[in-house]
Parts: C-alpha cells; sequence; structure tokens
C-alpha cells in the first residue's frame, strides 16, 4: 500500500496513469501533477477510480518540495520531459522520496543526452538513504532487462548487443511524431554513434542503414543507426560486452519531410528572432505538428522492439533474440494511447512497482540492467507486453 505521485501529463502518463489506477492494492493512492492542470483532470477522468490532480512547474524546485510534502509519496514517477530530471531529483532528495524516469537528462539549450549528470547524484542518493531507478520504459527500459535475462539465463558472457525498434504503425498524417516531437526529433537529428571495444564510434546522422524483414509478417522496413542513451549504461554494466549498437525504422515520408525540415532551419533549437520576439524554431514546429495523444485513435498496425545479443555459452558462439509486439489498436481499445506511450508507460508502472513491493532495492542511482530481471520480466508477461525469446538471429546487421 503506497502513495505515489506522477509529474507529467502527456502521452507515457495517460498510460502509466490507468496501469496504476487499475492495481490498487500496490498503488493505494495516486496523485499527478503537472504544468497544465487540465492534462491531470482530463487523465483522472478517465479511470474507474478517483486520483488526486495538482499543478506544478517541475523547473521549480521548492514548487516540488511543496508538493511532495504536502502529499507525502513513498516514489515519485518523472514522466516529464528529459529536462525536468535534475530538478526532480533535487526535490526528491531534499524530501527523501525515491525517484524514478524513463529518459536521461538532457540541457534544453543543448541537444546532447548523456547519463553522467545523473550518475553524478549516487553518493547524495545513497547518503540520503533513497534509490533512484532511471530509464523504466521500453527503451531504455525493457530493452536493458531483455540483455540482462539473457544474460542471467542464456548465456555465460555477452559479447554484442543490437537493439531493434521498429513502428510499423500508420497514423495518416503526412508527418507526425509518435511522442513529444521535440524531443523526438532532437534525438534523431542528432549523429548517430555506437559503442565498440570500449570507444565511441561516432556516423553522421541517420547515415547506416540495414533493410530489416521484421518476424511475425510486421514487414520490410529500413531500420538506421541511432545513438540511445542505453548503449551508454549498458556499455558500463554489461561485463564483457563488446559492441552495442542501436537501430530505429523510419519510412522514407518521414525522413523527407525532417531533410525539408532540417534544410529550412525548422528543427532549430536556438533562439531566433520573430516579429520582435524570440522563437525556437524546433519548439514553434512541435506546436504546429499533432500532438502525439491525438495519434491514438487513427494510429494502425504493430511495433517489434527487440534485443539481438551475442555471446558465448560453455565455450559455444550463441546469439538469442528476446522481443514484444505490441498493436497500436489494442493498446489504443485498452487505454486510448498508441503503442509508443504503451510500451513505455507499462514497464514505467512495472519498475515502480518493482520498488514499492521492495523487489528491487538500492540506495543510490541506478540504471535498470543493475537490477534482477525476473519479476520484471514475469510482470511483463502480466500487465500487457508479452516477449518471446528465439535462438538464433531475426537480422543481418554487418
Ligand atoms: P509529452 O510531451 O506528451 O508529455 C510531457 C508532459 O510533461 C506534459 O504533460 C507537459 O506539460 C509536462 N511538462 C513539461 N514541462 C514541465 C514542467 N516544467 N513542469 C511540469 N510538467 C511539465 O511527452 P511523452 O509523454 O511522450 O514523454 C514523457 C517522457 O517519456 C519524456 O521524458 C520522453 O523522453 C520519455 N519517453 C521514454 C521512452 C522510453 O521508451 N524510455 C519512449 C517515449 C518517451 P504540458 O502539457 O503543460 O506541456
Amino acid at each position: 500500500m503506497s502513495k505515489v505521485l506522477i509529474i507529467g501529463a502527456g502521452g507515457v502518463s495517460g498510460v502509466l496513469v490507468h496501469k496504476c489506477a487499475a492495481l490498487p492494492e500496490v498503488f493505494s493512492e495516486i496523485m499527478l501533477a503537472s504544468r497544465t492542470k487540465s492534462k491531470c483532470d482530463a487523465i483522472a477522468a478517465q479511470l474507474d477510480r478517483p486520483i488526486q490532480t495538482a499543478q506544478v512547474n517541475a523547473d521549480h524546485v521548492p514548487e516540488l518540495v511543496e508538493l511532495i510534502q504536502s502529499f507525502g509519496p513513498e516514489l515519485v514517477i518523472n514522466v516529464a520531459l528529459p529536462y525536468q530530471d535534475l530538478h526532480i531529483m533535487d526535490a526528491c532528495l531534499e524530501t527523501g522520496v525515491h525517484y524514478l524516469d524513463t529518459a536521461n537528462y538532457e540541457p534544453e539549450d543543448t541537444a546532447k543526452f548523456e547519463y553522467q549528470w545523473q550518475w553524478d547524484y549516487h553518493e547524495r542518493f545513497k547518503d540520503a538513504g533513497i534509490m533512484a531507478l532511471l530509464g523504466s520504459g521500453f527503451d531504455p527500459g525493457v530493452t536493458s532487462v531483455f540483455c540482462t535475462y539473457i544474460q542471467k539465463h542464456h548465456l555465460d558472457e555477452i559479447h554484442t548487443i543490437d537493439i531493434i525498434d521498429v513502428n510499423a504503425g500508420d497514423h495518416g498524417y503526412p508527418f507526425a511524431t509518435n511522442f513529444n516531437p521535440e524531443i523526438n526529433i532532437r534525438e534523431v537529428t542528432s549523429k548517430g554513434r555506437y559503442w565498440a571495444k570500449g570507444e565511441w564510434i561516432e556516423t553522421a546522422p541517420l547515415s547506416i542503414k540495414r533493410s530489416f524483414e521484421v518476424p511475425e509478417n510486421i514487414g520490410t522496413p529500413n531500420i538506421y543507426l541511432m545513438y540511445h542513451e542505453e548503449l551508454e549504461s549498458l556499455g558500463k554494466h554489461i561485463p564483457g560486452l563488446q559492441r552495442a549498437r542501436f537501430w530505429m525504422s523510419f519510412g522514407d515520408a518521414y525522413l523527407k519531410h525532417l531533410e525539408v525540415l532540417g534544410n529550412v532551419g525548422m528543427t532549430r533549437i536556438d533562439e531566433v528572432e520573430f516579429n520582435g520576439q524570440k522563437i525556437v524554431p524546433l519548439q514553434f514546429l512541435k506546436a504546429l505538428l499533432p500532438d502525439p495523444a491525438s495519434l491514438g485513435p487513427r494510429t494502425k498496425g504493430k511495433t517489434w522492439i527487440g534485443c539481438q545479443v551475442t555471446g558465448i555459452k560453455k565455450g559455444e558462439s550463441k546469439t538469442f533474440t528476446i522481443y514484444n509486439t505490441s498493436d497500436h489498436e489494442a493498446c489504443y481499445a485498452e487505454v486510448q494511447s498508441q503503442a509508443i506511450s504503451y510500451t513505455t508507460g507499462v514497464p514505467c508502472m512495472i519498475g515502480s512497482k518493482m520498488i514499492l513491493e521492495k523487489k528491487w532495492t538500492g540506495k543510490g542511482v541506478f540504471n535498470i540492467e543493475q537490477m534482477d530481471p525476473d519479476p520484471f520480466m514475469d510482470n511483463l508477461n502480466t500487465y500487457g507486453l508479452p516477449w518471446k525469446i528465439i535462438n538464433g538471429p531475426v537480422a543481418k546487421l554487418d
């Protein structure tokens, strides 16, 4: 029986709140707080049980501290934006409350994300006797747990990891992003990077691609090598790892729009002068694009996200593939959200449940792959993200 404070009321939050509300024996009281309270109230109105809602600006630590102290949660779940991570961690430190998020910190004025800023909180969280669990979404999140599950049950040592994220859904718009457009476009337009033998190899944005015949007849999209945050933490936490890469599918129309928008300066994140006012082009673009939350009722098709992992078992080379497929329409029917938010919101609920049930404990700052994968993997099957494991590769990537 535990109280949780959820911060942020966007696409991921909608799913998370539905899933937490359905488990009153774990999440006994829920408060949902965000910058725009009406969005919290709209989510609350979809539920079968009452939750509290509040307005908070998560960039203001004193406001957060006051809210945490007045509600008294055991855990704060951050599903606002990566810009808020450190502020919310500061507030958790000041109030002695556990912290969980799904995306690593990113400064607003630089398109650069890395764990170091949050890892630097480790000693302070340890001294305060509280836990911060980083990256409890799908990727990062489930993908990292997939790797530790293979490490624990199928291989003596992991040598390579290829994380593949395919969205074969169609929302019918010429161009839209499946989660926050600003965060999505910053991520996709960044340089590619992968981890090999302890070093980062940098590539031009979206310059390396492969064709991937996705299992279960989901399609044959092009997948592109990108940098993704879990590569950094897996490189640190998986002993013996020699290479880690991340691939994501993009349709030709999406890439063409992105190229044009980039060429005309619409994806810039620095301020420009317009009619006597300063605007950030990417933030303006966000205002024009469809709200990701509005894609739910229109999106058809499936997602396929998995890890192809090689290594050795009793001296023999082996490859395993472990994955989940989700159906956009089925997700919408369950929680009024498309599969991208669903596949993030469900593991966010499960990671929170692991902390509240004390299946995952620790003092300090932890990435999800530092935890025992088994109870989390069981919960994925129970709460809407069943997974499969194949003995062998599914993608030709070299
Ligand atoms: P949305 O943009 O839909 O929602 C973000 C929410 O945060 C909005 O309600 C927004 O408020 C609120 N917010 C923003 N700034 C503040 C602030 N200063 N104070 C309080 N609330 C604030 O994003 P998503 O739901 O798509 O994504 C949520 C998080 O999940 C992001 O960090 C994203 O990177 C992460 N993510 C992780 C994935 C994973 O697999 N690990 C996959 C997808 C997303 P307002 O409504 O007023 O704008």
